[in-house]
């Protein structure tokens, strides 16, 4: 059984306070509602992940993320933050390769290689982000798009690392766009990935959770998760509202 997830994209947002008001009201409406087998990541900004972790319950049913790590340990990188801080902050999961990394700062598969690699050897699971701009989609090349970028990025990794990866394939062009992908185009994409993953990766491939993002609403969730190769999804612009963010979650 693979594990299903809904994780939270928060980007740049919110205040220190706001940040704790979110996070401990979803907190509660999670305890509450949310289906125990849902695992529910939040990713919030940096400077927030150490201010929020003690709002949390303790038995890990929300797990923290960061949204970006440099792929160096320590060093002369003004303004970066670094896989092991991520982790003595007391995060579990890094979100790399967001389409917003990859086109506003320049990211390159090549560089999200030493990302990923920085991240598990900091004892960090990884959420993976592909996904295709509209012009790669409006070509039909979008299978040889992902699956190129996963390659890329995924494909130097031992059996026993990439155990502690998740994709989320967040097509460019429903990304805040409020344009969400048909579940049938989500699960089309979905099994091509799940097949590439194991033309490298074999059985793992079965076990690995592949979640979907890009406009993800509590209206559309249910269509969306009831998918065979959709195991949750990375939540953006619909993760900064408790009420919406559980009732995304309770969609499965
Ligand atoms: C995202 O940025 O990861 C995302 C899925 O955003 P949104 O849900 O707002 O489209």
């Amino acid at each position: 059984m693979r594990k299903q997830i809904v994780a939270g994209n928060w980007k740049m947002n919110k205040t220190l306070t706001e940040a704790q008001s979110l996070t401990s009201e979803i907190a509660n409406m999670v305890a509450d509602e949310a289906p125990d087998n849902v695992q529910v990541i939040i990713a919030p900004p940096y400077p927030f992940i150490y201010a929020v972790q003690n709002l949390i319950p303790e038995m890990g049913q929300i797990l923290l993320s960061g949204q970006n790590c440099h792929s160096e340990d320590s060093g002369a990188f003004t303004g970066e933050v670094s896989a092991s801080m991520l982790k003595s902050l007391g995060a579990q999961y890094v979100i790399l390769g967001h389409s917003e990394r990859r086109e506003q700062f320049k990211e390159t598969d090549q560089e999200l290689a030493k990302k990923v690699d920085a991240a598990l050897k900091n004892d960090l699971k990884v959420i993976f982000c592909c996904g295709e701009p509209l012009e790669v989609r409006e070509a039909n090349e979008q299978n040889k798009y992902v699956t190129q970028q996963l390659t890329n990025s995924l494909f130097h990794l031992s059996e026993e690392a990439f155990k502690n990866i998740v994709i989320a394939y967040e097509p460019i062009w429903a990304i805040g766009t409020g344009k969400t992908a048909s579940s049938a185009q989500a699960q089309e994409m979905h099994e091509t990935i799940r097949e590439h993953l194991a033309s490298k990766f074999g059985k793992l491939a079965e076990e690995t959770s592949i979640l979907y993002g890009g406009s993800c609403k509590p209206d559309n969730a249910k269509e969306l998760f009831s998918q065979k190769d959709v195991d949750g999804g990375l939540i953006g612009g619909a993760s900064l509202k408790s009420r919406d963010f559980t009732d995304i979650i309770k969609s499965f």
